[in-house]
C-alpha cells in the first residue's frame, strides 16, 4: 500500500493556509539567550569604537592552556580524526572523563555512563529531552541560569520555579522542595556553584537535598560545571557522592568550558545511569552525530592533564571577586553577597529603580541595564534573565583594570 506520507492526494490543497504559522509555536516561544545577547551588544558597541566594558559573558578571559591547543593541532593532522567517530564520544575520552570524575569529585562511573556533547548546554538539552514526558514537572530554584527553562519546556516539561533571595543566600531548602512537589514532579535542577548567584551549597545542605530527592524518587540533574571554582572556605561537593542511593536517578552535567578556559571548543558531557545515557546517545546520533573530533582530542588532553591552569585562574577570580564585592558594596543602596563560587556577583540594584538617573528613570532592571550601557558604557545582565528582577549579574572573569574601571563607572553614575 502506498505510504500516505509520501504520496500526496490529488485533492491536497496547494494554496497557503490563511493562518500560516511560519515558525512552530514550540520554537517561537523560545527567547534569545539574554546573556549572549548582552555580550553580543557589548562586543558590537566595542567594535564600533565605543569604550564598552562587558560584564556579560560567562567565560574566562584566559586563553586555553598550550598543551590542550597542541593536542588539537596534532589531532588535525591525524586522518582518523577527519572521519565520523562514535556518536557518544571518542571511547578514550569517555574513559578519561570517567577517570577525571572519580579524581575530582569522587564519583565512580564507567565509560558507558558518559555521553560527550557539544558543550555543557547540549548536555542540558539532551538530559531533559531524554528524561521528560509532556506534563512532567521540574523543580527549578531561581535565580536560575537563563538556559534552564527552555529545554525543559521544549521537551514538554513544566518548570516549577522556587524562589530564593539574598536573605537565604540564594539557596533552596528541603521545606521549599517538599511544598512544591506533586505527583507529576519528575526532577530537580541543582546548580552549585551557581550561575548566576555565585552561591555554593554547604555539604550538609547538598546531602539533605539529595536524601530528600532519593526518598521521594525524584531525579536530580546536577550541574557541576563550576566544580573547581570556589573561594575562601566554600567547597564544592557532588550530590551523588554524598548520597550514593541517588545514583540510579541522577544526571551529572559538566564540561571543559569553565575549568580549562575552553568555551569556544564546545565539549561537555552528561553522566548518568547507562540506560539513560544510551537513550540520550540515540537522540544525539540523529541530532549531531559525534562532537568535532579535534575538540574531543583537546578535551582529552584537558581532562587527563594537570589542574594547574585552573588553580591559577581560581586565584585571579578570587581576587577579582573580592574587588567587585568591595566596590559594589560601597555603592549607596546596593547590596551584594560575597561570591562563593563560579565567577559572578549578583547585586541587588532595586534601590536605583524608579528614581531619575541622568534624567532617565528605570522601572525595571532591564531598563536600568540599558541606562548603564548607554550612559556608563558598561554591559551587565539584568536579573529578569534569571527570573530575579531587581538584581543583575556581573561576571568577574575579566581583567583587573577593566573590572575596577567598569564598577567605578557604575558607582559614579549611580551616585549622580
Ligand atoms: N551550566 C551552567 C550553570 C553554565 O553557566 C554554563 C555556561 N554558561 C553551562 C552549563 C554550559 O556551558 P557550555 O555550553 O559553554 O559548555
Amino acid at each position: 500500500m502506498a505510504d500516505a506520507r509520501t504520496e500526496p492526494q490529488e485533492s491536497t490543497p496547494l494554496a497557503t493556509p490563511r493562518t500560516e504559522r511560519r515558525v512552530s509555536a514550540r520554537i517561537a516561544a523560545i527567547a534569545e539567550s539574554a546573556t549572549l545577547a548582552v555580550d553580543a551588544k557589548a562586543k558590537a558597541l566595542k567594535a564600533a569604537g565605543e569604550p564598552v566594558i562587558g560584564f556579560g559573558a560567562g567565560e574566562p578571559d584566559f586563553p586555553t592552556p598550550a598543551h590542550i591547543v597542541d593536542a588539537a593541532v596534532e589531532a588535525c593532522r591525524d586522518p582518523k580524526m577527519h572521519k565520523y567517530t562514535p556518536a557518544a564520544g571518542l571511547p578514550e575520552l569517555r574513559e578519561a572523563i570517567a577517570a577525571k570524575t572519580e579524581r575530582d569529585s569522587g564519583l565512580e562511573v564507567g565509560a558507558s555512563q558518559v555521553l560527550v556533547t557539544n558543550g555543557g548546554k547540549h548536555a542540558v538539552y539532551n538530559t531533559f529531552a531524554t528524561l521528560l514526558d509532556p506534563g512532567d514537572e521540574v523543580l527549578l530554584p531561581a535565580p536560575y541560569w537563563t538556559t534552564y527553562p527552555e529545554p525543559i519546556a521544549l521537551a514538554g516539561g513544566v518548570p516549577v520555579v522556587l524562589r530564593t533571595d539574598e536573605s537565604n543566600g540564594f539557596r533552596v531548602t528541603v521545606d521549599q522542595l517538599e511544598a512544591a512537589v506533586t505527583e507529576r514532579t519528575k526532577a530537580l535542577v541543582f546548580v552549585s556553584p551557581s550561575n548566576p548567584t555565585g552561591a555554593v551549597y554547604p555539604r550538609e545542605e547538598v546531602e539533605a537535598i539529595g536524601r530528600w530527592a532519593a526518598e521521594r524518587g525524584i531525579w536530580v540533574v546536577t550541574d557541576e560545571i563550576y566544580e573547581h571554582l570556589t573561594y575562601g572556605d566554600h567547597a564544592f561537593s557532588s550530590m551523588p557522592v554524598l548520597v550514593p542511593e541517588l545514583a540510579d536517578r541522577c544526571v551529572v552535567l559538566n564540561g571543559v568550558a569553565k575549568t580549562y578556559a575552553m568555551t569556544g571548543w564546545r565539549v561537555g558531557w552528561m553522566i548518568g545511569p547507562a540506560d539513560v545515557i544510551k537513550a540520550a546517545a540515540n537522540l544525539q546520533s540523529h541530532a549531531t552525530s559525534n562532537v568535532a573530533n579535534v575538540s574531543q582530542r583537546a578535551a582529552l588532553a584537558a581532562v587527563s592533564g594537570p589542574l594547574d591552569a585552573v588553580a591559577e585562574m581560581r586565584t585571579a577570580f578570587a581576587r577579582r571577586g573580592e574587588t567587585m564585592h568591595r566596590m559594589l558594596s560601597a555603592i549607596d543602596g546596593v547590596t551584594v553577597l560575597e561570591p562563593q563560587g563560579a565567577f559572578y556577583a549578583f547585586p541587588n540594584l532595586s534601590a536605583h529603580l524608579n528614581r531619575p538617573i541622568r534624567g532617565r528613570t528605570a522601572s525595571t532592571t532591564v531598563e536600568l541595564c540599558t541606562i548603564l550601557l548607554e550612559e556608563a558604557k558598561v554591559a551587565i545582565v539584568p536579573g529578569e534573565a534569571f527570573d530575579a528582577p531587581g538584581y543583575a549579574r556581573m561576571s568577574f572573569a575579566l581583567g583587573d583594570d577593566d573590572l575596577a574601571e567598569g564598577v567605578q563607572r557604575i558607582a559614579d553614575l549611580l551616585a549622580e
